[in-house]
């Protein structure tokens, strides 16, 4: 907790380079901002100025109760009842500032030091997000199992669960994974989680199914992906990638055993979230204006998005070379994977660098994976292209990767 992992280095690095080099076009495909759509913010905006004239006096110059701002609460209880038939109230909310924060709660409580010995997070298929590497309080607090790789057509592959290493891990605390997952976009389909479930009850641990970008906001492509109700399963909603990431605003919805205690570590560490932007949220909800935007901009924004880097890719990147695009089935990325020997992530970050284009070398996103040698070189060669930059630096940066595969492979 008291160093950064290695994405937050490569933000960083990003932040840095790109602040401190003036005069230069940075064509930046490493963003992990969701794309400012103008009805999107100006939603937004008008939610919290309503929020701002009706409450602030109520909300934001008086502390309230922890697990969140009771009109939110309840907001979002009514908002699952009514759309995916749920039957949960207040005792099953808790509202965080951000998603992130949830997790690490869920992670503190759930994993660590324990009566029979120390537990850990595990995410039950890497990569995922590498947020998750700062977790854990405790050094090597958390594992990844690595996934089976399937190719499918020329240019495609997909992760599958490797379900019995799941099974078969020792000292598991809690499972968690991001579904569409952050980087390569992969949704888990009902039946999986439910096979998630099974492998959370074996260890008798909660799963966390981190939904940041799936349904129901911001429903970036797993539409159909309903969250799974289940008493293991601690789902966890954020509103970043619908609009809102700077105001830091995510909820958990599970059974009362698990909320109540995240809702204790809350009061303890941070009182509770911030409460304007919590009214804004409940008047989204109960005004169904969020359904709205995700149905009619957010959705269509990042479908046509996606399509338009894919064919550019498709189109651009050297034919003779063997590179596959993981299955898109949702979330704000393209992950690429250059199955050849001669290719280096880090490699092609820093080359691409030096040519003013940033993408996210893979390494980092395979938690655990270097202690293993099952996926052989493939966790090097892999990038994370972001698809929310506008499409000219999105055309003019793939444009620049692919002149650099090419020189990497004449130099091989
Ligand atoms: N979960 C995933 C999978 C993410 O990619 C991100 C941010 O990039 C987060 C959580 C953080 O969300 P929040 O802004 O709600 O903390």
């Amino acid at each position: 907790m008291a160093s950064l992992s290695g994405l937050r280095l490569i933000m960083d690095d990003i932040a840095t380079t790109t602040g401190s080099v003036t005069g230069k076009e940075w064509l930046n495909l490493g963003i992990g901002n969701p794309a400012v759509i103008p009805e999107v913010r100006d939603t937004w905006q008008r939610m919290t100025g309503e929020a701002l004239t009706a409450s602030f006096g109520d909300v934001s110059c008086r502390y309230g109760p922890s697990r969140g701002l009771p009109e939110a609460v309840e907001a979002i209880a009514d908002y699952f009842n009514r759309r995916y038939g749920w039957d949960v109230g207040p005792r099953n909310i808790v509202v965080g500032p951000g998603s992130q924060m949830l997790c690490f709660i869920a992670a503190a409580l759930f994993t660590g030091p324990g009566a029979s010995g120390d537990t850990r997070l595990v995410l039950p298929m890497t990569p995922d997000y590498t947020g998750y590497q700062g977790l854990s309080l405790a050094v090597e607090g958390i594992t990844g199992v690595e996934p089976r790789l399937r190719i499918q057509g020329k240019r495609s592959f997909r992760y599958l669960f490797d379900l019995p290493a799941l099974e078969g891990l020792a000292d598991v605390g809690l499972m968690l994974l991001s579904s569409p997952s952050n980087p390569a976009g992969r949704c888990a389909s009902p039946e999986e989680i439910q096979r998630l479930i099974a492998a959370a009850q074996g260890h008798d641990v909660p799963l966390v199914v981190d939904n940041a970008y799936g349904a129901p906001f911001p429903g970036i492509g797993g539409l159909s992906m309903a969250p799974v109700w289940d008493e293991r399963v601690i789902n966890v909603f954020s509103v970043s990638k619908a609009g809102l990431p700077g105001e830091r605003l995510g909820f958990a919805v599970a059974d009362e055993r698990h909320i109540d205690p995240i809702v204790s570590f809350l009061s303890n560490s941070a009182l509770h979230a911030p409460q304007l932007v919590q009214s804004a949220l409940a008047r989204a909800l109960r005004s169904d204006v969020l359904d709205t935007l995700v149905a009619s901009v957010i959705g269509p924004f990042y479908a046509e998005r996606r399509k338009f880097v894919e064919s550019l890719l498709a189109g651009s990147l050297p034919e003779d070379i063997v590179w596959y695009l993981h299955t898109a089935e949702g979330g704000m990325f393209c992950w690429v994977w250059v199955d050849e020997e001669w290719f280096d992530d880090l490699r092609l970050y820093e080359t691409l660098k030096r040519r003013g284009v940033f993408v996210v070398p893979g390494r980092h996103f395979f938690t655990g994976a270097e202690r293993s040698e099952g996926l052989g070189r493939h966790p090097r060669q892999c990038f994370r292209i972001s698809i929310t930059p506008d499409t000219d630096t999105i055309a003019a940066g793939v444009e620049v990767i692919a002149g650099v595969l090419g020189e990497m492979r004449d130099a091989s």
